[in-house]
């Protein structure tokens, strides 16, 4: 076993402490106070060099290497929870009505706590500076706080940046940290649709423009951007999710409303979405003599892992936790990360990782699912690659 996780497997117990205590009290984006001094807390006894508090919860810390000056690698988890009313029955479970750690960040900030104290241990056996992230409002989009840290300006003077995302799993890939180059989480964002009319009555179909069949027509021609738009290999997704309108049968509606979700891996189907949910609203528009209000929401852009930063630690990783725990993803993921402002707004490499971690009781629930729960047996693994991939960074 690689002294990573050795290190990682002799503070299991105050790690596990530490994300029960986080579970049992989970806080929203941008109410992170009581876990945002817990963390300060943590990190003043580990013996961090700096602690800075930005934008009133997240904390960023420092811990420079014992070898001298030299390059500067940032580790980022996220710390807020989702409004999920939590039905686990686990004895650690959320004691805050109507709030639970549903997406895991629990285990990211105790994992992160834990590559803190790993990296203080370690000061003497590396050159430069690792600067942890502990970031608020990951649920937040399109408020999201890492664009507002990286306006805080916390990625100056980084040179590469790596991320973490548990993931419910198959119990036998529980600590087996997947990933992949290029495009690998999708970006997010919304668009909704005013489809207005005059009304009238149902037996004048010829004297009232018809919202309704607009709306139809719309979402039929949506379809075409993933059908004719983007190569068949590219993914552009674009779901109408909420559709509202009408009045009566005997009634010509005189306004509909809908919203949608679109997704995309690259810059070029995202920004194809967009140019075709216009045109369609246009030609629409046209057609049905309705009048077409179009709101753009833009969230969250896809995480583009760096080829070189990931061939880097495709070589690293298996000295670190062992080969059978690294896992080279044959697809990318289906969510979306604000992680990605980190390196889109200002050119740093990126790496998110996916850290599997099985899933306790009979089933396997995802995400933002109210009996979502993982298991803890994955964080040593989690804690050892973070850990191992900095120090390897920092000294190659
Ligand atoms: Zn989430
Ligand atoms: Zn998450």
């Amino acid at each position: 076993m690689s002294k990573y996780l050795d290190m990682a497997n002799a503070i299991m117990d105050e790690i596990v402490d530490i994300r029960r205590h986080i579970h049992r009290y989970p806080e929203l984006s941008r109410k992170e106070f009581e876990t945002s001094k817990f963390v300060q807390e943590k990190l003043a006894e580990y013996g961090v060099d700096t602690i800075e508090v930005l934008a009133e919860t997240a904390v960023v810390a420092t811990i420079r290497g014992g070898k001298g000056d030299g390059k500067c690698i940032a580790l980022r988890c996220d710390m807020d929870a989702l409004p999920v009313q939590e039905e686990t029955d686990l004895p650690w479970a959320s004691v805050n009505p109507g709030v639970m750690h549903a997406c895991g960040h629990d285990m990211h900030t105790a994992m992160m706590l834990g590559n803190a104290k790993m990296l203080c241990d370690l000061r003497g056996e590396f050159a430069g500076t690792v600067k942890l992230i502990f970031q608020h409002a990951e649920e937040y989009m399109p408020k999201d706080g890492s664009k507002e840290l990286v306006g805080l300006r916390v990625m100056d003077g980084v040179d590469a940046i790596l991320g973490m995302h548990n993931f419910p799993t198959e119990n036998d890939k529980v600590g087996v940290v997947g990933f992949r180059a290029g495009g690998f989480t999708t970006s997010a964002d919304e668009f909704g649709f005013d489809i207005i009319g005059t009304g009238g009555h149902g037996s004048l179909p010829h004297k009232a423009p018809d919202p309704i069949l607009a709306a139809a027509e719309m979402i039929m021609l949506f379809q075409q951007v993933q059908s004719r738009e983007v190569a068949p290999t590219d993914a552009a997704i674009f779901m109408m999710n909420k559709i509202e309108g009408g009045k009566a049968p005997n009634i010509i509606s005189d306004h509909v409303y809908m919203i949608g979700n679109a997704r995309a891996f690259t810059t070029e189907a995202r920004q194809k979405i967009e140019d075709h949910v216009y045109r369609v609203a246009r030609a629409v528009e046209d057609l049905s003599h309705c009048k077409i209000e179009v709101t753009a929401t833009h969230g969250y852009d896809s995480v583009c892992n760096d080829d070189a930063l990931t061939d880097f630690l495709f070589a690293e990783l298996p000295d670190i936790i062992g080969k059978d725990h690294v896992e080279m993803f044959k697809q990318p993921m289906n969510f979306s990360e604000d992680f990605s402002f980190y390196s889109t707004l200002t050119g740093v490499p990126e790496v998110l990782m996916i850290l599997q971690a099985g899933h306790v009781g009979d089933k396997v629930y995802s995400l933002h699912n109210s009996h979502c729960a993982v298991k803890e047996e994955a964080m040593p693994y989690g804690m050892a690659a973070m850990t191992g991939a900095a120090v390897a960074f920092l000294n190659k």
